[in-house]
């Protein structure tokens, strides 16, 4: 008897012809974040991935980190065995139990799948016969059929698997299924959840951070960088893109009239954000913004932002509000790093009453004034600094 892990995945299986390229993906994104645990192999079988420790592993530690994996529905514990005997079946089943629970008294169904349409017994007749050798072995038991407390899955495929805890995981597609995409990452609680939905539907993340030294400071940054990290564990590692954006920004404030300060700011962000993503192959880019949220974020202020951009822009919290965005970034740890109280370069250069419905032709005549504007953004371009995140595993 030994143990392994099954691995349920969900919306793969529905992809066709392309599955087995979803699924090497979902098994590489796994091999990345059991690296450093132990020896394992990973590998499919007819709709299943099963990782297959090799040596000492520790069990909740493989888990979790299986667990922050997209692409998978549900990862099951279990034991395997090498052989198809029905009398070997049931009695690992008895030594599965006892070693899986420590007070008898719940109710429980067995549920059993056999990929052999051969074998002498059918699905039905292992239930319960199994069943019926638990019920023998366990005095206390019941069995229930409509609300079990416990289920006991047997398949029997080329060897024999045998658990009782299903965990869920994260749904979505393995990241890499779909690409890359380029996140506007501020130390606010909105980018880095929008960062996490869209590498949920298999994205692979880089992100661009819009540094104003001093007036934004090295904590600043430090937050952006621990954000990073955090969502790296999903979305696996991220080239985080430094922009040094204190010249352009004390430019627009000396030039441009301080109502249009905040639009004409990310107009220029989302053009240096589509420098760099194109150099590392990013299709879109993505941003945490909501309509309504502030003046920056109305409809009018969206269509002024989405004016100079040639990319696609995911915005995947558009129709969210405040308190459910939240809700996500508590549950996916950034809440806390988000909130702690460093300043942007937003709220530095902010003015009293920013224009909430501003016109794109006007917002033009205002940057004409910045007549150096391009050598300003192929000195930002160029000054970029490129951090690899990789995931801590805290
Ligand atoms: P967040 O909570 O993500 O900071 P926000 O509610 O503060 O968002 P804004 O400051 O208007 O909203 O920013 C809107 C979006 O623009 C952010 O979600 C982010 O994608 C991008 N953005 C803002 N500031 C920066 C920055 N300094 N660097 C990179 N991207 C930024
Ligand atoms: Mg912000």
């Amino acid at each position: 008897m030994k143990k392994s892990f099954l691995i349920k995945y969900g919306e793969l299986a529905l992809k066709g012809k392309n599955r087995y390229m979803f699924e090497n993906k979902l098994m590489d994104q796994i091999r990345y974040r059991i690296d450093g645990l132990g020896k394992f192999k990973v590998q499919k079988e007819q709709g299943r991935l099963f990782v297959e420790p090799l040596g000492e592993f520790e069990e909740e530690e493989v888990l979790s980190a299986i667990k922050e994996v997209f692409g998978i529905s549900y990862i099951c514990p279990v034991v395997m065995i090498d052989t198809d005997d029905f009398d070997t079946i049931k009695e690992t089943t008895i030594q599965f139990m006892k070693e899986q629970y420590e007070d008898f008294d719940f109710t429980f169904k067995v549920e059993a799948r056999r990929a052999n349409k051969n074998y002498p017994l059918n699905s039905m007749d292992i239930c319960r016969e199994v069943g019926a050798y638990i019920l023998d072995n366990f005095e206390t038991l019941k069995v229930d059929v409509k609300t079990p407390d416990k289920r006991v899955w047997i398949e029997l495929r080329d060897r024999t698997y045998i658990y009782s805890r299903q965990i869920k995981g994260l749904g979505g597609m393995p990241v890499g299924s779909n690409g890359r995409g380029m996140l506007l990452l501020s130390g606010g609680i909105d980018s880095p959840v929008a960062g996490y939905m869209v590498a949920k539907r298999g994205v692979a993340i880089d992100a661009v951070y819009f540094h104003s030294h001093p007036y934004t400071s090295e904590r600043a940054k430090e937050k952006v960088i621990e954000l990073a990290k955090i969502i790296s564990r999903k979305t696996g590692p991220i080239r985080l893109h430094v922009v040094p954006f204190t010249e352009i920004q004390l430019a627009i404030y000396e030039k441009c009239p301080h109502d249009q300060l905040t639009i004409i700011m990310r107009r220029i962000m989302m053009q240096i954000a589509e420098i760099h993503a194109k150099t590392v192959k990013s299709l879109a880019l993505i941003t945490g913004e909501a309509i309504g949220q502030v003046a920056s974020q109305t409809i009018q202020s969206l269509a002024a932002t989405n004016d100079v951009c040639t990319l696609p822009v995911f915005r995947p919290l558009i129709g969210f509000d405040k308190q459910e965005i939240i809700d996500i970034s508590l549950k996916i740890d950034t809440y806390e790093t988000s909130i702690l109280p460093y300043e942007d370069c937003c709220t530095v250069f902010v003015a009293k009453h920013p224009v909430t419905k501003p016109n794109i032709k006007a917002i033009k005549r205002s940057e004409e004034k910045l007549i150096d504007i391009e050598e300003m953004i192929d000195r930002a371009v160029d000054d970029t600094v490129v951090i690899k995140i990789k995931p801590s595993r805290d």
